[in-house]
Order: structure tokens, then sequence, then C-alpha cells
């Protein structure tokens, strides 16, 4: 695996970590992800500061705005085929 894909799984760690959306013993079978509406797939994220000073995620393509959720919601929710 590239190093983009580790520093990837690190973003993710750190994202998992912030917000909780799973419970730690679920996060091997249905890790974190982000989703851009933009480029219509999941993307890797970038940290940027937004207007009032807050660091946000956005798609690392694009710049947009992403969903983060479970890899198994966010293809639930946007009917992405696996
Ligand atoms: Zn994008």
């Amino acid at each position: 695996m590239s190093e983009d894909l580790k520093s990837l799984d690190a973003e993710l760690e750190k994202i998992t970590g912030r917000i909780s959306i799973a419970p730690d013993e679920t996060r091997g079978d249905d890790p974190v992800v982000s989703f851009c509406r933009n480029c219509g797939k999941i993307v890797a994220t970038k940290k940027v500061k937004s207007r009032r000073g807050k660091t946000q995620e956005v798609c690392a393509e694009c710049g947009n705005d992403v969903a983060i959720g479970t890899e198994k919601s966010i293809k639930n929710y946007f009917r992405i085929s696996s």
C-alpha cells in the first residue's frame, strides 16, 4: 500500500475518534469514509480553515464539503454499489 493510503488511514482514525460515529468494536468492519457529492465518490479529505477559523474537512480533489460516515451508511445513503 502507498504512503497516501497510510496517511488517509491515519486521518480516518482521527475523524472516528473525534466524532465517534461508531463504537470502537465495529470500526474494523465498517470504516469511516468521506463522500464527496461533487465528485460522486468516496474521497480523501484535507483540512481547511473556514471563515470562522474552524477547521473543516473538505474533498482533497475539489475542495467541496464532504459527508462523513461509516462506509456502510454512506454507501446506503448515496446508493453506491460496491
Ligand atoms: Zn470532490
